[in-house]
């Protein structure tokens, strides 16, 4: 943040120390500047605490679950006692569980496989890819994108009201989004999917990086978030919560380490009994180093204290909006207004240019690295930008492997983000 932000105020705590600030890149003017990442919401780096904690375990490494040897005992230790800080970190409940995964992605699709017979799910169309998506095989209602905080709460109360109540339903619903930054009233509608008789999910990818999560506070059901986001190393992920629906699934993956007892029957085929805890979803040697990884940015986060963060965090935003508000060109996209809440990730358009080549000036000339493209979030990109969502093509070219729209079409307007 060091290009585009002034000096913090002095009662700001320093920002937590992560690889790769001290990056300097070459400038197409000539010379050369400290890098500035303001993509933190697509990956954030680790944080220099992680990789130390990493190297520290790195003596230690060894299978988990699958030998008596005592690094494998360590390795076990570790690994477990990483669901326990994960735990501790989201403050759940007892008897939640805590299952490792790759990422947000894979929690969501994890919990979509396990969703029980007839179950509904309900998800506003605004939603990353992530939450939107893994639930397209199920009998699936998409909300319209609300414009004010309350009318979310509203129409899925609506949408709940219309439902058989007697079924089990879910609704998935995303912390804080990657677009707009804008935190969504996770209590409430938690409280209205409850007073339904539905179940909630939170795809906290965003929100966790950036306040603390209380699952018993929120009272969520699950919730789902990434560890590169959270300042750990790619590849790992977690999903967190109740244990019923999961205990009662066919595991995620089939294979060793989920299974605890498998036969070969009679009649040739073969007999398995799935482990009942968080191992049925964990087949196949399971990313030590991830949830390691995952466990010391949860450790970290916390003793660096939250509130501080936070503060440090609005300042910035603060610095950056108002900053952006001073240029006529630059409109900042925004779903709900003034109404909601932020974390520090922010979208803006400017006026008269694409926006990929906005970022790559950016880059070129002034060594900021910005994502640019659609977010994985076509539909609220779309609205955001005064499009309709059911209108395919209008935000311009599909995204490119890197999550990036090459180009825009015609009528499409240029965007950034932070
Ligand atoms: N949900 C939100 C709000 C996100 O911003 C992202 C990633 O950008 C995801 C889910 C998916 O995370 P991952 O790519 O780590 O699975």
């Amino acid at each position: 943040m060091s290009v585009l932000t002034p000096a913090a105020a002095p009662s700001l705590p320093a920002p937590l120390p992560v690889l790769g600030r001290d990056v300097t890149v070459p400038l197409a003017s000539g010379g050369e500047i400290t890098y500035a990442a303001l993509d933190y919401a697509a990956s954030a780096p680790a944080l220099q605490r992680v990789w130390d904690d990493v190297a520290a375990y790195a003596p230690y490494y060894g299978s988990v679950h699958r030998g008596a040897g005592h690094l494998s005992q360590v390795s076990t230790d570790l690994f477990e006692n990483a669901r326990r800080t994960v735990a501790d970190f989201l403050d759940c409940a007892d008897g939640h569980e805590v299952i490792f995964t790759r990422s947000t992605t894979d929690s969501l699709n994890l919990l979509a496989a396990a969703l029980p017979a007839g179950c509904r799910v309900f998800v506003f169309e605004t939603e990353h890819h992530a939450s939107l998506l893994p639930w397209r095989n199920s009998d699936v209602t998409y909300l319209d994108a609300p414009r004010t905080p309350r009318q979310a709460v509203e129409t899925l109360e609506h949408a709940l009201a219309d439902r058989d109540p007697h079924g089990p339903a879910l609704v998935c619903v995303t912390g804080a989004s990657n677009v707009t930054g804008e935190r969504w009233p996770v209590r409430e509608l938690a409280a209205a999917a409850h007073a339904h008789g539905a179940r909630i999910v939170l795809d906290a990818a965003q929100l966790a990086p950036h306040h603390p999560v209380s699952v018993r506070d929120l009272d969520v059901d699950w919730v789902a978030f990434s560890g590169h986001k959270l300042y750990a190393p790619f590849g790992s992920g977690v999903l967190a919560g109740r244990a019923d629906w999961l205990r009662a699934a066919e595991p995620y993956l089939a294979g060793g380490g989920a299974s605890r007892s498998v036969t070969r029957r009679t009649d040739g085929g073969v007999d398995v009994e799935w482990h009942e805890g968080a191992a049925r979803h964990e087949a196949g040697s399971p990313n030590v180093i991830g949830a390691y990884a995952i466990a010391a940015a949860c450790r970290a986060l916390t003793e660096a204290g939250f509130a501080s963060l936070v503060d440090r965090e609005q300042h910035l935003v603060r610095t950056v909006r108002d900053g952006l508000a001073e240029i006529p060109e630059v409109t900042v996209l925004s779903l709900f207004g003034d109404e909601a809440p932020r974390v520090g990730v922010l979208s803006f358009v400017v006026e008269g240019w694409d926006g990929s080549r906005f970022a790559a000036a950016l880059s070129a000339g002034y060594g900021i690295g910005v994502r640019d493209g659609l977010f994985c979030a076509h539909p609220l990109v779309r609205t955001l930008l005064g499009g309709d969502p059911r209108t395919p093509g209008e935000c311009g070219a599909p995204e490119n492997a890197a999550g990036n729209a090459p180009e825009s079409a015609p009528g499409e307007k240029p965007l950034n983000a932070i």
